[in-house]
């Protein structure tokens, strides 16, 4: 016995569902609902009409399969009979006589084999005698079991319009149980899965594609068949109930009549625009003859890829055929003995429908889905619903999510995109600062070392050298060369005290300053030639710092003059802004700007681009070395390249206002 989902009649296979939402679209009453990145079948909405199981590509759409069940029968002492559907013909159409499907049905091991088109027979009959009783009433077929459960679940008011009138198979059911009691089991084989859960009176039902299965497993062939005729009674007319129009071809009525006052309609559409015409009163006093599929020779319960119209043809022959070869004497008799069955029927309600929302509500979530204005309503059916609007609807009776909407999702996909490569950016740019950021670290070891090695050597050498040319006296030739070496040594002072200011191995003497007054003082020395014009742009709320004010003017002076240096006419401006715990001091210029490749190394001790002689290429060296033991940072952005923009260069200062804030 089948357990959990597969004892549903319509189910989901775990993990096939690669939501594409096709089901969604071709089910009729949207019985779909996607969760979990799954499409999953509501039981309680779903009218079993089988369209999600044959238009699931992955295959994770099925139905209960009852050949188990049918198995045990065929193996218990009971007496099992096969009903056999009167599109029995058209699905095994490549069978040259009916003959030999009776005789394969028969090798399974049932005992009688039955032509459910006797009950269309008896059906046909029961119809022109409600028409006759009620001339002026319309009704809605009730032959399709999908059809019915469609009325009773969604358009549950309408159940008294349904044909108050049993199926082939339950009125064949009946006939036989009339005439031979109930000793006996009853296994109806059709196109149909809603056939499943139609009625108790039939202890299984299979559909053709398992009764297909059943033969391939027990390799039952036409080759290795007896042949055999249907027990009798056979069908006549009724033979053409599974084809479009079959039923008004089977009863018993003036042609003209029917054409005026049956409206025939087949497929997910057409049904349900019939149905809601006939609400509306559209279509007053007319028969709705309905099939939820495209006509049971295509039921969901025959195999794939079948042709509808070689099937129809096959439906036509045999019913020719019948005809003219079958005993309509004997069948006239049997038809009178069914006039003593009551061929009647009653429904109930299952009313699923859900309260429609409001207006307001359907707004909100349309916007939610970045749908503002009609345009934005593309109506393009991706997401398994005709319009957006109905989406909106099914999202808020729980049935659909928003990510279904396949341009919310492009749209959704784009930004996160975006925002990756932001990201992305960000993290290589911070990436390559640390990289940076340890190199100068090592270099400053490095410098700390050299430069505590030199002082002392140099400090003697000084202050030596100063000795001597005190002693050396009046015009001696000594003197001239004593006053370089003590020049030169002052000169590797200097490049020392440069290399520990690198390193940060200096005191920084913290004291409350006028950060104006120290920019001011920090351009004051500097000789600007005409064609370059400085200025210092105060953007600060609190002109009031602890800094080391000598340090921040060596700091400040040295990217000034640098900027100078470089550049024979344009602006620089120093510019200073603040916030109430750190000062930010940018020293821009409108020059050739920095190559891209010099970037990462223009803070190393002694990486210089000016010419030989030119600098000692400590002055970049100093100023990150500076504002490092201020606890601060401090970056580069240059633009060498005309065509990505103006060119230029700023050094962006960010230091703390008081020593006690770090922002490092
Ligand atoms: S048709 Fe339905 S069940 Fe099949 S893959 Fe698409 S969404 Fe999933
Ligand atoms: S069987 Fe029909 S009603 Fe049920 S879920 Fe599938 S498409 Fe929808
Ligand atoms: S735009 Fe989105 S909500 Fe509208 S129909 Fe297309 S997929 Fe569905």
């Amino acid at each position: 016995m089948k357990q959990g989902e597969e004892r549903k009649l319509v189910y989901s296979i775990k993990d096939r569902c690669r939501v594409c939402y096709t089901c969604v679209r071709e089910c009729p009453v949207k019985a779909i609902q996607i969760k979990d990145g799954q499409a999953i079948v509501i039981q309680e909405r779903c009218i079993a009409c089988g369209n999600c199981t044959r238009v699931c590509r992955q295959g994770a759409k099925a139905y209960m399969e009852s050949v188990d069940e049918v198995n045990l029968l065929l193996e218990s002492n009971a007496r099992v009979i096969a009903l056999v559907a009167p599109s029995f013909i058209a699905e095994f159409e490549e069978l040259t006589d009916p003959r030999v499907f009776v005789g394969m049905v028969r090798a399974l091991g049932f005992d009688e084999v039955y032509e459910v088109a006797f009950g269309a027979d008896m059906v046909a009959r029961e119809y022109e005698k409600l028409y006759k009783e009620r001339p002026k009433r319309g009704y809605i077929s009730s032959d399709c079991p999908a059809i019915v459960s469609y009325v009773e679940k969604y358009y549950p008011k309408l159940i008294g319009d349904l044909s108050p009138i049993v199926s082939p198979m339950v009125a064949t059911a009946r006939f036989l149980r009339h005439r031979y009691g109930n000793e006996f089991r009853l296994v109806f084989i059709g196109p149909c899965i809603a056939k499943k859960e139609e009625s108790n009176e039939v202890d299984a039902v299979i559909t053709f594609a398992e009764l297909r299965n059943m033969l391939r497993i027990q390799r039952i062939r036409p080759t290795n068949t007896t042949q055999g005729e249907f027990n009798a009674p056979r069908g006549m007319k009724g033979t053409a109930f599974p084809i479009s129009r079959g039923m008004l071809q089977t009863l018993n009525m003036d042609g003209d009549q029917l054409e005026r006052e049956v409206i025939v309609a087949e497929g997910r559409i057409n049904f349900q625009d019939a149905i809601k015409e006939y609400r509306s009163h559209d279509i007053e006093n007319m028969h709705l003859e309905l099939l939820c599929c495209e006509g049971c020779t295509m039921g969901p319960g025959t195999t794939r890829d079948g042709k509808k119209f070689v099937r129809r043809a096959s439906v036509i022959r045999y019913l020719n055929n019948k005809l003219n070869s079958e005993d309509h004497e004997f069948w006239q008799e049997s038809m009178d003995e069914a006039k003593a069955i009551n061929l009647r029927q009653s429904f109930k309600m299952d009313d699923q429908r859900k309260k429609d929302p409001s207006n307001n509500e359907i707004r909100k979530v349309l916007q939610s889905m970045g749908k503002y204005t009609p345009q934005d309503h593309l109506d393009c059916g991706a997401c398994g619903y005709d319009t957006c609007r109905n989406h909106a609807i099914a999202i808020i009776k729980g049935l659909a999510e928003i990510e279904m909407c396949l341009p919310y999702s492009i749209d959704k996909l784009h930004n996160t995109v975006n925002k990756l490569a932001v990201s992305n950016d960000k993290l290589l740019s911070v990436q390559q600062a640390l990289k940076q950021t340890e190199k100068l670290a090592h270099m400053g070891q490095l410098s700390a070392g050299i430069a505590h090695e030199l002082n002392n050597p140099l400090g003697v050498v000084i202050m030596y050298s100063n000795i001597l040319l005190d002693e050396v006296e009046g015009e001696s030739p000594l003197k001239e060369d004593l006053d370089l070496i003590v020049k030169q040594a002052e000169r590797c002072k200097n490049i020392v005290g440069g290399l520990l200011n690198f390193a940060r191995k200096n005191q920084v003497r913290h004291q409350e300053i006028d950060l104006k007054k120290m920019l001011e003082l920090s351009i004051s020395s500097i000789i600007v030639p005409g064609g370059i014009h400085l200025e210092i742009d105060d953007r600060l709320n609190n002109s009031w710092a602890e800094l080391d004010q000598e340090q921040m003017i060596q700091v400040i002076s040295n990217l000034v003059k640098n900027a100078v240096e470089a550049m024979e006419q344009g602006d620089i401006r120093v510019i200073a802004e603040d916030t109430d715990d750190q000062v930010t001091i940018t020293v821009s210029d409108t020059g050739k700007g920095i190559n891209e490749e010099e970037l990462d190394k223009i803070f190393e001790p002694f990486y210089t681009t000016k010419g030989i002689g030119m600098g000692t290429g400590l002055g970049l060296a100093t100023a990150y070395g500076i504002v490092k033991m201020h606890k601060g940072q401090i970056e580069v952005q240059s633009n060498a390249d005309p065509l990505k923009g103006d060119t230029g260069t700023s050094f962006i200062i960010q230091v703390p206002r008081h020593p006690k804030i770090s922002n490092v």
